[in-house]
């Protein structure tokens, strides 16, 4: 079977040091490991609509916000189809006719799509586009015949509905749609990264976020501001590891060399822990660690990126090159879809069928 990746980020804003870590760090690896036959990486703008309708413009300048990180985060348009996901009409059709085989008790079973209606304070007001958002991601991923969808935690539920209607179809319908299976990181810092805050996920739409193109000054600030042990007061303090964020970070982001080139008095993540936990390690030495950590792997990915801004025309060239590519394999899986449905009415009636 062929092995098709697809991903895609919301441009709702720049991305955070939680997208790096929960999903683009694996595109990059399955990208230069080489072991796939396509992958698809979608700026998802027409589902940031759907909670964005009135901001278009907002969706419109992040386009290329999201690009840029890409492309300074090391994804190659030569290896993979870098695409806007309105430009491929054959995405809103496809959901059209998913629709038809998805409940409202299940859309509004989605733990995701409940949190986010709990945070955006929608209640009764959210917009049906929003609640049938995870339909859409039905027809993004399966419109490419994708079998990997490597994601962070929250979007294992939006793979999983993906998965039902896969199933509906094909049992409706006849054989077409390929069943996709979601690649989560398996550190659960990496899978589901905090925000600086400590109250939620880190996310575009929460401002808890330490971006990708962040200045030096403002990662260090916003480093030295994050939520840890709120009992830990003096140095000599026994501190708390769970939800301590600075911990969870450098769980998420420690490298084998980290301590030897940052911190050489600790061998590992366990000795620091246990240092922390007895008492006598200060937070600001714990938040320094991790600023150099940070600022080392930020660093180039920022620079590349101003590189980069400097000519957003040949970005978009590369975006408008992939569309074309995307429509393609979509299209042909749209054809394939309505066949199977019977709905393909032109071939029907030119293959001698009467009318
Ligand atoms: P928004 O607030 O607009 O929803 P977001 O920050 O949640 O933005 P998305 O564009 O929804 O980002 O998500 C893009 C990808 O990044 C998805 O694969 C998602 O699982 C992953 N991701 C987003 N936030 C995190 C996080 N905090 N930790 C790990 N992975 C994340
Ligand atoms: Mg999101």
């Amino acid at each position: 079977m062929e092995k098709i990746i697809l991903t895609g980020d919301r441009p709702t804003g720049k991305l955070h040091i939680g997208h790096y870590i929960g999903s683009i760090s694996s595109r990059i690896k399955l990208q230069n490991e080489g072991d796939f036959d396509k992958m698809y990486i979608m700026i998802a703008d027409a589902q940031a609509l759907t909670d964005n309708a009135g901001n278009v413009q907002k969706v419109r300048d992040n386009i290329l916000n999201v690009a840029l990180d890409y492309l300074a985060c090391g994804l190659d348009p030569q290896k993979c189809c870098l695409f806007i996901q309105s430009e491929v009409p054959a995405l809103t059709e496809m959901t059209f006719y998913f629709s038809n085989l998805v409940t409202l008790s299940r859309l509004k079973r989605n733990p995701t799509v409940k949190e986010e209606i709990k945070l955006r304070g929608f209640e009764e007001s959210i917009p049906v586009g929003f609640l049938t958002y995870p339909i859409s991601q039905a027809a993004d991923i399966t419109a490419f015949g994708t079998t990997i969808v490597p994601v962070g935690e929250d979007q294992k539920p939006m793979v999983e509905q993906t998965r039902e209607i896969v199933k509906a179809f094909n049992s409706t319908y006849g054989q077409v749609l390929t069943m996709p299976e979601a690649v989560i990181p398996k550190i659960k810092s990496q899978a589901r990264l905090v925000g600086i805050d400590g109250k939620g996920k880190m996310s575009k739409s929460l401002g808890n976020c330490i971006y990708l193109s962040d200045e030096p000054e403002v990662i260090k600030q916003k480093v030295m501001s994050i939520y840890t042990d709120p009992d830990h007061i003096k140095v000599s303090d026994p501190g708390k590891i769970e939800g301590n964020v600075a911990f969870e970070y450098l769980d998420a982001f420690v490298k084998e060399d980290s301590f030897e080139k940052f911190l050489p008095e600790y061998k590992n993540m366990d000795e620091l822990k246990s240092h922390y936990k007895r008492g006598g390690l200060g937070d600001v030495k714990v938040k320094m660690f991790l600023n150099n950590i940070l600022q080392e792997l930020i660093a180039p990915i920022r620079e590349k990126r101003k590189a980069l801004a400097e000519h957003p025309e040949k970005v978009y060239e590369i975006l408008f090159r992939c569309c074309d590519e995307a429509n393609l394999a979509a299209n042909a899986t749209l054809a394939k879809m309505k066949k199977a449905m019977g709905i393909n009415y032109r071939e029907y009636f030119a293959g001698g069928n009467k009318f």
